[in-house]
């Protein structure tokens, strides 16, 4: 049989070894045998005893060592488990952007995200830069991810928001003091000898302006220190690499995020390999890579050696379109997703999947555990090593369970 996984929120075990056991037990006998529980939420509070990010430690998690407990449960049971981090989206009042505003992600006017409008509402979450050298990743959520490998023998630790904000402003982000400062220089768009040389092309004698490029000229505008922040991030996003030429920095804006997504995830395997060499990393990233490098820098199929188990999250709500659809769409993508999990040299592909999406406006409740059991059977068909559902908390509340048992 192939893994039958499960995302688990914080309230799902309760708060004592008995419930946990309990759940672990419940679980178990429903065929599942891979967990996920949530370790570092989208607030930004930890679940487990650190000692080093003591002040970022949700009560009463500094006493209840959760993980060692869970853990100890599904070794029981044979059920592997890989500790869940929302990694760059952290909560407006988290300790991390209360000790360092400097870390979050900023806009072309300096705002952070908990200024944007989200569906109507004031977006409260608080996305943090992910490209600063020495900022939110190394100095927080690199060391995070390499104590709790050191404490906890866990199979796997897994990523989820290991990207940029998606349905928050996809393209707005980042343009902190240090990514104005950092893009420039890494793309190459001054030179830091000869400063103030423009090193035009002596003869501009190609059919193409842009054929001329490979000598490098200087791309930033000469009066670019008297640019404020607004219209230096728009130059970097909407700019020319050539005065007149194709509006075409874009293209290095979006490299540029990638990369820094790519840093993170080699710099937390690193550490988490040399703290445990045992443990492995799982991955939930958006379904389709090529996509999703533009939109929110998530390239993971280019993320060779960083993740062993790739899970793309083909949520319905990712797809367009009626329950059909979704299933013919899911088939086909299943296919291509072994192809670019294997390109990124992930050792196992697992396919995510949501229960609350299932049924959507119009279609009835009563519907729900008919759609589970053929999105279960389409993808053991297509995929045999199995899956991942979103989440424990849903299949209680929909109470699910006979129909992922039957399934
Ligand atoms: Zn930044």
């Amino acid at each position: 049989m192939g893994v039958r996984g499960l995302w688990c929120g914080p309230s799902d075990f309760g708060l004592d070894r008995a419930t946990v056991s309990e759940t672990v037990a419940r679980v178990a006998d429903h065929g599942f045998n891979l967990l996920l529980p949530e370790v570092k939420g989208g607030h930004g509070l930890l679940r487990y005893p650190s000692k080093r990010f003591a002040q970022a430690v949700q009560k009463p998690y500094d006493e209840f060592d959760f993980p060692a407990v869970l853990l100890e449960e599904c070794r029981k049971r044979g059920v592997e488990v890989h500790a869940w981090f929302i990694d760059f989206f952290e909560g407006e009042d988290s300790p991390a952007f209360r000790a360092h505003p400097e870390w979050a992600a900023r806009d072309a006017k300096g705002r952070c995200t908990n200024e944007e409008q989200l569906r109507g509402e004031r977006f409260t979450g608080m996305w943090m830069c992910p490209a600063q050298h020495a900022g939110y990743s190394s100095e927080w959520l690199v060391p995070i991810y390499e104590e709790f490998a050191a404490m906890y023998d866990f199979d796997a630790v897994h990523h989820d928001y290991v990207r940029y904000p998606g349905d928050l402003a996809p393209d707005q982000y980042c343009f902190c003091d240090s990514c104005l400062q950092a893009l420039p220089e890494w793309a190459g768009y001054t030179n830091p000898v000869f400063l103030d040389e423009p090193f035009d092309h002596a003869l501009y004698d190609r059919e193409y302006l842009e054929a001329h490029w490979e000598q490098s000229p200087r791309v930033l505008p000469a009066y670019w220190e008297r640019l404020n922040r607004a219209e230096r991030s728009r130059f970097l996003l909407e700019g020319s690499f050539f005065r007149y030429g194709r509006q075409d920095l874009d293209y290095f804006y979006y490299q540029f995020r990638k990369n820094a997504i790519r840093r993170f995830v080699d710099a937390a395997r690193a550490k988490c390999l040399s703290a445990r060499p045992s443990i492995q990393v799982s991955a939930a990233v958006f379904k389709n890579p090529i996509h999703s490098a533009r939109f929110i820098g998530q390239a993971w199929n280019e993320w060779a050696g960083a993740v062993d188990t790739m899970i793309p999250m083909d949520y319905r709500d990712h797809y367009p379109g009626t329950m059909e659809n979704y299933l013919g769409l899911l088939r086909e993508t299943i296919g291509r997703q072994k192809c670019w999990s294997s390109e990124a040299g992930a050792s196992r592909y697992l396919t995510g999947f949501a229960l609350w999406p299932l049924v959507r406006g119009g279609e009835l409740e009563s519907n729900r555990s008919s759609h589970l059991r053929q999105v279960v059977q389409l993808v053991e068909s297509e995929n045999e090593e199995g899956w991942v559902m979103f989440c424990l908390g849903d299949l209680v509340r929909y109470d699910l369970w006979k129909a992922v048992g039957a399934a």
